[in-house]
Formats: C-alpha cells, sequence, structure tokens
C-alpha cells in the first residue's frame, strides 16, 4: 500500500447507519474513500453512484459480492448488515482479500467470532470492530481517568445504554436476525464503557431480566435488562440496558473523586463532569475518526490496537453471552 493513497472502502448493506453517518463521514476522511457498495436494493444502488460518484464496476449485490476480489479499487469492506448476517459477510471479505471492519455486535455466537478471527488471519488480513468510540476524546479520556487512577482505586461503575424502540416490525426485535434484544444492540456498548475505564475484564456477572410491557413487541427478544460485574482489586459496576426508554450514561466513582460522561455512547456530542470540574475535548465525528485511525495503520502497515480488533469484539460476545446465562438462571456465572 502506498502512503499518500486513500484506501478504497466498499460499504456492505446500506441501512440507515451506513446512509446517514457511514457514508457522510467518508467525506470528511483523510485515509479512506467511499469506492464502492454492497446491497441487495437496486434503488439505492442508483442512487448511491449518483450520488458518490461511484463506478457501476464497484457496485455489487450479496450474490456477486465476492468477485470483489478481482478489484484493485477496494482494500477495506465495512459490514453494516444486521448481526446474525456479519459472520458470513465477514469471511467472504477475508476470502476476497479486503480488510474487514465489521459492526458491532460483532457477531450472534463466540463460536461465530472464532470463525470470523480464524479467516481474517489465514487471509493475512486486519479485522476490527465498528466500535467508534475508541478513538473519542472524551472516551480517551475517561480511560485516561480510570487507567492512570487520577481519582485514587475505582470502587463502583454505573454504565447503561439504551433508547426507545419504535417500528415494531423491525430486525433489531426479530432474535433470529438481532441475536437477542437492547443487550446486542446497545448494552454492548455500557460493557465496553466498563472494560475500557477500568482497563480490567470482568470475572463474574449476575443479571435479570425486566418486566416486558409489551410482550407482543418483544415476544422474541428481551426489553430491559439489568446486570452487574465483579472485577479484580474490588471493583464492581451495574448496569441496564433497554429497548423502552432511554439511558446513556458511563459513571465511575473512585477513592478521591468521580467522573463521568452523559450522553455517553450517542454520536454525540458528548459531555463529561468531573468532581473537579468538566472534562473539556473537542467534538468529533466520531465516525469519521473511527475509519481513519484504523485506515491510517494499515495504511502504515501496522497492526491495529487490540481494543478494537476482533479478539475484543469476542470477548463482550462472552460477556454478553455469561450474561445472558446469568439471567436466565439467576445464579452468578463466571466470565
Ligand atoms: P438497518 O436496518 O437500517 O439497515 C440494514 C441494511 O442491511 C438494510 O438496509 C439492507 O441494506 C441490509 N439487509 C440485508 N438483508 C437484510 C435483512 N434480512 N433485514 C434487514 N436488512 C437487511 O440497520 P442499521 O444500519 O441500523 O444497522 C446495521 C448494523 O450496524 C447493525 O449491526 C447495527 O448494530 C450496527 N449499527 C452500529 C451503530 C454504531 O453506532 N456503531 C449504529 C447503528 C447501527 P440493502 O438494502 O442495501 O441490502
Amino acid at each position: 500500500l502506498q502512503p499518500e493513497r486513500k484506501l478504497g472502502m466498499a460499504l456492505v448493506g446500506l441501512g440507515g447507519y451506513a446512509k446517514n453517518q457511514l457514508a457522510p463521514a467518508l467525506q470528511q476522511t483523510k485515509h479512506v474513500r467511499l469506492a464502492g457498495i454492497v446491497t441487495g436494493t437496486p434503488s439505492k444502488a442508483e442512487e448511491w453512484t449518483a450520488k458518490y460518484n461511484i463506478p457501476k464496476a464497484n457496485v455489487y449485490d450479496y450474490k456477486t459480492f465476492d468477485r470483489i476480489i478481482d478489484n484493485k479499487d477496494i482494500d477495506i469492506v465495512y459490514v453494516v448488515l444486521p448481526n446474525s448476517m456479519h459472520a458470513e459477510y465477514v469471511i467472504r471479505a477475508a476470502k476476497a482479500g479486503k480488510h474487514v471492519i465489521c459492526e458491532k455486535p460483532m457477531a450472534i455466537t463466540v463460536k461465530e467470532c472464532q470463525e470470523m478471527i480464524d479467516a481474517c488471519k489465514k487471509a493475512n488480513r486486519q479485522l476490527a470492530i465498528g466500535y467508534r468510540l475508541h478513538y473519542e476524546p472524551f472516551t480517551q479520556e475517561m480511560m485516561r481517568l480510570g487507567r492512570e487512577k487520577v481519582f485514587g482505586n475505582l470502587k463502583f461503575l454505573e454504565a447503561s445504554d439504551g433508547f426507545k424502540a419504535g417500528d415494531p416490525n423491525q430486525w433489531r426485535l426479530k432474535k433470529a436476525l438481532a441475536g437477542g434484544g437492547p443487550m446486542m444492540d446497545v448494552g454492548i456498548y455500557a460493557i465496553q464503557g466498563v472494560r475500557l475505564v477500568t482497563g480490567l475484564e470482568p470475572l463474574s456477572v449476575t443479571a435479570q431480566f425486566g418486566p416486558k410491557t409489551d410482550p407482543q413487541k418483544f415476544k422474541d427478544v428481551e426489553e430491559t435488562m439489568y446486570w452487574q460485574f465483579e472485577f479484580p482489586n474490588g471493583i464492581t459496576s451495574t448496569s441496564t440496558t433497554s429497548y423502552a426508554a432511554g439511558v446513556e450514561r458511563l459513571y465511575a466513582s473512585a477513592e478521591n473523586g468521580w467522573f463521568e460522561l452523559r450522553p455517553a455512547f450517542g454520536y454525540g456530542p458528548l459531555k463529561g463532569m468531573t468532581s473537579k470540574g468538566p472534562i473539556e475535548k473537542p467534538v468529533v465525528n466520531h465516525q469519521a475518526m473511527h475509519m481513519d485511525g484504523i485506515c491510517k495503520d494499515l495504511i502504515d502497515g501496522k497492526q491495529l490496537p487490540k481494543h478494537i480488533t476482533g479478539e475484543e469484539g469476542m470477548q463482550d460476545m462472552k460477556i454478553i453471552t455469561a450474561t445472558y446465562q446469568a439471567a436466565e438462571t439467576g445464579r452468578k456465572i463466571k466470565i
């Protein structure tokens, strides 16, 4: 790869996130450009090729996707499909010799995550997860405050992420496509939050399902879920995720003070406060920072930072699996 060249990216699945966040962000990126699309909807192909000046030769559907192996314009594929489709398309992208970014949650089982990691290793390509906050300045400051013990030893954290899910027919409410409910979709950000701030892995989890206030809408997946982690050194965390109402907060209490983000996980602007005063950081475009951060490392031939790799995505899936098990059995589950 030539350092002066922008990588060419193909987006797979032109839904809300690709259309409203990733494509606009790709108009601002320095190290990557929107070069191709993979879509099952012909009208989207027409709209996108015109809007973003994408050559017809760089347009694929789900059947023709594997031909991307012959396309020198495409260096990296970004999988933005419903969760249950991530594994298949990441593996096919790796087999086509492309680097891959895969949206969160990485997949719907730990086994799939392992297969995705193996496929990318075998193809000698790198795999990153769509954790757009790892390059985000407020999140990085929370990591610094926690890991460098700026307020002393951490004691307990509260991290929650939820929103009111509208359309009762969306794939997010279907277990076969989503793998679960709000836990898979946004609870994963709360899990990421406490792992990032502590720099530690949870040792065990207890969890509870909330009430189903709309049993018809939530016949397939949980509506609300609560869980508690125990970390090493007596650190604990408590979390809520929900499709019933909004919540978005990452709070850490330490021996000598506290620090928090609220909002913490959405597209921003994020806001931070500590017991000593506000966190002042620049407001950035999360998606542009994330894609540029990854693509700069790929251009420079570097290994991606561990916390955005497939291994990290798989660790979150292990934790989520244990959390569901804890809620289903009512027992404390070792992770
Ligand atoms: P959407 O439902 O808006 O879009 C999904 C797209 O996938 C569809 O538009 C369609 O694109 C394609 N698709 C192919 N098969 C199916 C199918 N059976 N059912 C539904 N869609 C299908 O979802 P989002 O864009 O909101 O989410 C996509 C992924 O991105 C998810 O994994 C989600 O978790 C993640 N995400 C991450 C965010 C973040 O902040 N990191 C934020 C939002 C989402 P086409 O018509 O082109 O074939």
